[in-house]
């Protein structure tokens, strides 16, 4: 959608969009093709998007996939967003939060019962909540196969970091999948401009997670225990994070490989499952 369709529609409805809520609508068509091919949508698709906004993504996924479920948190956008839509009946629009909805029963529809179903999300996602909506999706069940998330640049930049300059975030979603930065866009490419610059990140899931830990929960204690104080080395914060000796865990480091002086950001995901396998036992 144009930037003056954009505009008209948010005349014709009386809506002002709001920023508590991360509405900068789409209006880029460069960025909208970038999204839609990283995607790989198929006929057979069934494609969950996360804030439909004003359905300019929308439209462009309903066109390709078997199946699109568009949830919108703002009941304001639903008019306009069935006006918008009217001309695809493989478009269900759903108005919820994705912090709270239930994924299965939303991906099963109205009235039916919860199924396994193989699912993309395509998304651009409300600046405000990347990070609580992607561990949202990557720790449910079911999981997407994949997800093309529109977020910061900045967050982008962090999902896809390397040991050196890791954080929780990338932690936690690279432990799920592997994600690539596609596409790179100017604040320019959202009505109204956002204050920074957005890019596009695929991230692949795994069918099952690489790394080898028997307790996802434990694994992310010591994960948060070992980024609560990124400065330290590790074997000076995770003694206090874990309520562990200091010898329990200079051993479990030494026995994982693990120099004693690093600090968090430096372990890739799979140096974390080592040194969760040795400290396990010690966590329960
Ligand atoms: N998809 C549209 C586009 O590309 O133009 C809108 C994108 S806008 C960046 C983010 C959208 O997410 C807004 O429409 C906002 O109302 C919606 N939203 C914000 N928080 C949400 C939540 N927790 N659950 C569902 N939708 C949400």
């Amino acid at each position: 959608m144009s930037l003056g369709e954009i505009r008209w529609l948010l005349r014709e409805f009386n809506i002002r969009p709001k920023k508590s809520l991360g509405q900068n609508f789409l209006v880029s068509g460069a960025l909208l093709r970038a999204i839609t091919s990283a995607a790989d949508i198929d006929k057979k698709d069934t494609i969950l998007e996360i804030g439909a906004g004003l359905g300019t993504l929308t439209r462009v996924l309903a066109e390709g996939a078997q199946r699109v479920i568009a949830l919108e948190i703002d009941e304001r956008l639903l008019l306009p967003l069935y006006q918008v839509l009217q001309d695809y009946p493989n478009v269900e629009i759903v108005q919820g939060d994705i912090l709270k909805i239930d994924l299965a029963q939303l991906l099963a529809g109205p009235g039916e019962a919860p199924k396994e179903v193989n699912y993309k999300v395509v998304a651009n996602l409300p600046y405000y909540a990347t990070s609580a909506i992607l561990r949202r999706l990557l720790e449910a069940a079911p999981k997407p196969q994949l997800l093309v998330v529109t977020v910061q640049r900045e967050v982008a930049e962090r999902l896809v970091a390397e040991p050196g300059q890791m954080s929780t975030l990338s932690v936690s979603v690279q432990f799920y999948g592997q994600p690539h930065i596609v596409a790179r866009a100017p604040a320019g490419a959202f009505y109204p401009s956002p204050k920074v610059s957005s890019a596009v990140v695929r991230i692949d899931v795994y069918e099952e997670p690489p790394a080898e830990v028997d307790d996802v929960e434990a694994f992310f204690f010591l994960v948060r225990a070992g980024f609560a104080q990124r400065r330290k080395y590790l074997k000076n914060s995770l003694p206090q994070g874990l309520g562990l000796s200091a010898d329990q865990v200079t051993s479990a480091l030494r026995r994982a490989r693990i120099e004693e002086t690093l600090r968090p950001q430096a372990l890739s995901v799979e140096d974390w499952a080592r040194l969760y396998r040795e400290l396990a036992p010690q966590l329960r």
